[in-house]
């Protein structure tokens, strides 16, 4: 009798899906999207789980006044696939920028510069700039409208253990409700939640950022390093609104700065930076913050230096602004006005934040019943952008493989349906992990040698239009 109370009061508590993603970040919503909406695969029994309250996502429905501080550059091809899916529909495009081209130039040498313009590939638009929740929002609206009751998603809980019930160990054992209803030859993970339920799954979605649990459960080894380096972000406002609709990016010794445009005299930068300089920048009074930023995108580092020591002594200290306008005042303003971008005038309140960068790669992305998607398979220093846009490239892989798996009637969760995937998706990122670090190193020093090298590279590339054609390529994910 007691079994029988036990094993009825454990099916409350344990279920059973096709496909448990965790993560409701860009990629696992992504994921689910396109699962929902492919003819072959809608049917699958689903589950996302999330830590945090996807409410404030559902919010973003009516935005607010200021671009938040998460802003991500969208290549053409992920647009097109969120396209597919359906949910750009969804998507607030009055907060879509699109830009057509990118300025990069270095702080050693101001000859030394790139000038990419996608009309000479015969585009319009080389990527866009998208808020990360307007991403997530639009998502999330999509699945929602399906209505569709093999949907499942449980947010605001954690999950604080995955086990694999053919192999049990000490840390990771199955509690009395799993021994009763696990069914013996059944090897699905079992993934337990911090509300105490227990979810069965016939194939495991890692889309849980950088520390990934699922990765760990899987034990695939993922490689790579910490730059050492934050990315300090923030939303300001330029003097007016610039209708040369570029990126720009300055590679400083210190890392890039990129100024990036968005809807009228809004943009956002990333300004890549050691731990130190990180702190004094969200330090630095409101007010001076945007002058640095101008001035960071012209003046030689010595200048930056020293301005960089007064505010160490004193962030709020305004005198440093008359120093700025009187070491800016030495640039003619014509060449300040045609080849640097607009002044930043403000920087929107409690915008500022910092973000570790790091480069890893993991070994493979799947295993037996398991495959990794998006940060948890790959983190790319942001200086070209790509790290969500990769991300979107995984889903694609992945559901194709799993529509192909499903069409010859493979179980969903087996390695041969898997390796599809990791063939397709592994080398391309792989590429694109070793192209981004190898820029970051070689931008990052003022040894004369390398700073010599760069600037003959800069001005050939900037030259020879079949290049940079193919670069422009590259970044817009063509
Ligand atoms: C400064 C900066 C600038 C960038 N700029 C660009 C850009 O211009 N273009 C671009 O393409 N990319 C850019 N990126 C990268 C991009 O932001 C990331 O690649 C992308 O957001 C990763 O999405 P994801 O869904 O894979 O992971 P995440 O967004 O990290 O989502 C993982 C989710 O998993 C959840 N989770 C984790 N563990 C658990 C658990 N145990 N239980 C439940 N839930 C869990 C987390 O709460 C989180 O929501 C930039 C990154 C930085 C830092």
């Amino acid at each position: 009798m007691f079994r029988i109370i036990k094993r009825f009061s454990s099916q409350l508590t344990k279920t059973y899906q096709d496909v448990v993603i965790i993560g409701g970040g860009p990629a696992g919503l992504t994921l689910l999207t396109a699962l929902k909406t492919s003819p072959i695969t809608k049917n699958l029994k689903c589950t996302l789980i999330e830590g945090t309250n996807l409410d404030k996502v559902r919010q973003f429905n009516d935005p607010p006044e200021y671009y938040t501080n998460r802003v991500v550059s969208v290549t053409p091809k992920s647009i097109e696939f969120m396209k597919h899916i359906g949910s750009w529909d969804y998507i607030h495009e009055d907060r879509i920028k699109q830009y057509d081209g990118i300025i990069a130039y270095d702080s050693q040498d101001s000859e030394s510069r790139i000038e990419f313009d996608v009309s000479n590939i015969g585009k319009d638009m080389l990527a866009s700039m998208c808020e990360v929740i307007n991403i997530q929002y639009s998502l999330l609206t999509k699945i929602e409208s399906l209505e569709d009751d093999t949907i499942n998603i449980k947010d605001n809980i954690k999950v604080i253990d995955i086990i694999n019930p053919v192999e049990p160990d000490m840390n990771h054992d199955l509690n009395e409700i799993d021994k009763n209803t696990a069914i013996p030859e059944l090897d699905w993970p079992i993934v337990k939640l911090s509300n105490g339920e227990s979810i069965q799954t016939r194939l495991l979605i890692g889309a849980d950022g950088y520390n990934s649990p699922v990765r760990k459960f899987a034990h695939i080894e993922s490689r790579g390093w910490q730059y050492n380096k934050f990315g300090v972000v923030a939303t300001v406002k330029l003097q007016f609104e610039d209708f040369r609709s570029v990126g720009w990016q300055r590679f400083l010794t210190t890392g890039p700065l990129a100024i990036l445009p968005l809807t009228e005299d809004n943009a956002t930068i990333v300004w890549s930076c050691t731990p130190e300089l990180s702190d004094l920048f969200l330090k630095i009074n409101e007010k001076i913050f945007p002058h640095l930023i101008t001035a960071a995108m012209v003046l030689d580092e010595v200048d930056l230096n020293y301005i960089y020591e007064v505010l160490k002594e004193n962030p709020d200290d305004f005198s440093i602004l008359k120093d700025i306008e009187w070491r800016l005042s030495k640039f003619d303003p014509l060449t300040l006005e045609q080849n640097y971008p607009l002044p930043v005038v403000e920087v929107i309140s409690n915008s500022r934040a910092r973000f570790p960068l790091k480069m890893s790669h993991a070994d493979t992305y799947i295993s037996s019943r398991v495959a990794l998607i998006g940060d948890a398979a790959h983190t790319i220093h942001p200086l070209a952008g790509q790290g969500l846009n990769m991300g979107q490239s995984d889903v694609s892989a992945l559901v194709e493989a799993l529509e192909k798996g499903m069409q010859r009637g493979m179980d969903i969760g087996s390695p041969l349906v898997l390796e599809n995937y990791v063939s397709n998706a592994w080398p391309s990122n792989h590429m694109l992990l070793g192209v981004c670090d190898k820029l970051h190193k070689i931008f990052s020093t003022d040894f004369y040698p390398i700073v010599f090298a760069r600037g003959i590279g800069m001005k050939s590339i900037n030259m020879i239009d079949t290049v940079k054609d193919f670069m422009m390529k590259q970044i817009s994910g063509k």
